[in-house]
């Protein structure tokens, strides 16, 4: 390992971190009886309680670590549609009305997080700064065009195609073959993000309780008993919005979530004519590779924060950062020498079909499986899920009668990762 690719006081936590710490939440004792129960204080979580302690409801979140420290504190900022199958092969598994209806949910998602940020006046770098999402060989940069032209009715008129040639105006490399712009796709400060909901929570009355893993849920006469680490709680209604931190607490849904590793790096500061070069247009930006490469440049416009996946098996940020260095010098040579401040990761969850998914299980209320794009997601479906909750029309969603499938053998231990992905890296190779 070449550890001088590491400043000296690297830190082997989220970059966000620096600006917005961890909450130190007061620490009192638990209710004994709550109308709803959340499990979980992501952004899922944390929605699903806003709506409920809004309306009434005596409001508890726990959380097995600080609030936030799942993926809602840990991720890229990128905000878009975290829809990953596209309309056809959506439309072959579950006909064509229903692949239009998840699609306008996902582009219904990205609006909604803009208006509730601006509606609760967050202060979180929230931007639309659209998305350059880059072709890795010249075979996927004409699948991105058939894509665009199949495309819902309307979102194609927010896409567009950026040739080869004009590629630099998006990005400073000639490693890709073209791309398309998602006008609409925006940036945020995860954590400042998150900050802010967890203030609003607060606010309108619901306890958060941090370092508090819920370790058993039973079904009792008038709801479920919750054992906690911090006590038992009798709770009416209970919500799960563990996403890829879901144990064994609910083996129902540990059988149909597959936690996957996503890492990332932080640059130290860069010359300010170097960021504009390379970043000339301050998009958010991936690649049409399966294990995909995500970055953006800080807020500030000073570093810049480049994420994936690059080990078979999950491992240590100290491995993973000058992996993912490695793949940043290779789009861009003159960043050889910058070294990594911050490298991080967390868990994902994906699911069998690549859709997220919100329900009711044995009186449980669940909603996960944003498969590595959520922060949209995540925070709409968390809204949704609190009105169902509260019992009222807004909770539905066109994931609604979607299966929630499994496989065979699975127990949540995804013991086929790496042989995925080194097939997808395989294909992906071959463009
Ligand atoms: C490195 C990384 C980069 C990402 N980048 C992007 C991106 O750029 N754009 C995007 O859209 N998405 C991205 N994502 C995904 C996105 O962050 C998630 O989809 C989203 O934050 C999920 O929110 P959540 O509330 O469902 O889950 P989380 O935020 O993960 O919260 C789940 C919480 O449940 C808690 N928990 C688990 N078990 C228990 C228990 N028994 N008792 C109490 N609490 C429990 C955990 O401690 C955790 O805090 C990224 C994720 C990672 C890890």
């Amino acid at each position: 390992m070449n550890r001088s690719i590491f400043t000296p006081d690297c830190r082997f936590e989220p970059y966000w971190w620096d600006r917005t710490p961890r909450p130190e939440l007061a620490t009192r004792a638990l209710p004994v009886h709550v109308d709803v129960l959340v499990v979980g204080a992501g952004y899922t979580g944390l929605h699903a309680a806003l709506v409920a302690a809004r309306a009434g409801r005596s409001t508890l979140v726990v959380d097995a670590e600080a609030a936030g420290f799942g993926c809602s504190s840990r991720n890229g900022g990128q905000v878009s549609t975290s829809i990953k199958p596209g309309l056809d092969a959506l439309a072959r598994r579950h006909g064509a009305d229903a692949a239009r209806a998840i699609h306008a949910e996902g582009e219904r998602s990205l609006e909604w997080l803009g208006e509730f940020i601006a509606a609760e006046a967050i202060d979180c770098d929230f931007r639309v700064a659209g998305r350059f999402h880059a072709a890795h060989s010249p075979r996927q940069f004409d699948a991105l065009v058939e894509r665009v032209k199949h495309a819902a009715p309307g979102a194609a008129s927010d896409v567009d195609i950026v040739p080869r040639a004009e590629q630099r105006r998006e990005l400073g490399t000639d490693a890709y073959f073209g791309g398309v712009v998602y006008r609409r796709h925006a940036a945020v400060d995860p954590a400042r993000y998150h900050q802010g909901l967890l203030d609003r929570v607060l606010a309108a009355g619901a306890t958060v309780a941090g370092r508090c893993p819920a370790m058993a849920i039973e079904p009792v006469s008038a709801g479920f008993r919750v054992t906690t680490a911090q006590g038992v709680v009798a709770a009416r209604d209970v919500v799960v919005a563990t996403n890829g931190y879901s144990g064994a607490l609910v083996p129902w849904l540990q059988r149909r979530v597959i936690p996957i590793g996503s890492y990332i790096i932080a640059t130290e500061p860069i010359a300010a004519d170097v960021m504009a070069r390379l970043m000339p247009r301050d998009r958010i930006v991936s690649d049409s590779r399966k294990v995909v490469y995500y970055y953006r440049a800080s807020p500030d416009r000073t570093r810049i924060l480049f994420g994936g996946r690059v080990s078979f098996r999950e491992t240590d940020p100290a491995i993973s950062g000058p992996l993912l260095h490695a793949e940043l010098v290779s789009l861009f040579p003159e960043l050889a020498a910058t070294r990594i401040s911050h490298s991080w990761f967390g868990f994902v969850a994906y699911t069998f079909d690549e859709l997220a998914h919100i329900g009711v299980r044995d009186g449980l209320h669940y909603a996960m499986g944003y498969c590595g794009s959520g922060v949209g997601m995540a925070s709409y479906l968390g809204m949704r899920l609190g009105h169902r909750v509260i019992g009222d029309a807004e909770g539905h969603t066109a994931f609604d009668d979607l299966d929630f499938a499994t496989r065979p053998f699975y127990t949540g231990n995804p013991w086929f990762l790496a042989p995925s992905v080194r097939y997808y890296r395989w294909r992906d190779r071959r463009g």
